[in-house]
């Protein structure tokens, strides 16, 4: 018996990375992610820009998720 060949089934193409619509949008992720960092890690820890404990507080179980030093 003789098998017959599948018929070619079209090759996918990947489409290009439109590489100058993305950058505005990665620069402005990072920003919001070191802004994120900054509350998590430092704010009301070594420097505060807010009175009181409240981001502190806000942020306390992402601090010690992401294994930076607070007490
Ligand atoms: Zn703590």
């Amino acid at each position: 018996m003789i098998q017959a060949a599948a018929p070619a089934l079209p090759t996918p193409v990947p489409a290009p990375l439109p590489l100058r619509e993305i950058l505005p949008w990665a620069v402005f992720v990072g920003l919001l992610a070191v802004i994120a960092l900054y509350f998590v890690s430092t704010e009301q820890g070594a420097v505060a820009l807010f009175a009181d404990n409240y981001v502190h507080e806000f942020t306390h179980d992402g601090r010690h998720l992401l294994a930076f030093p607070c007490h």
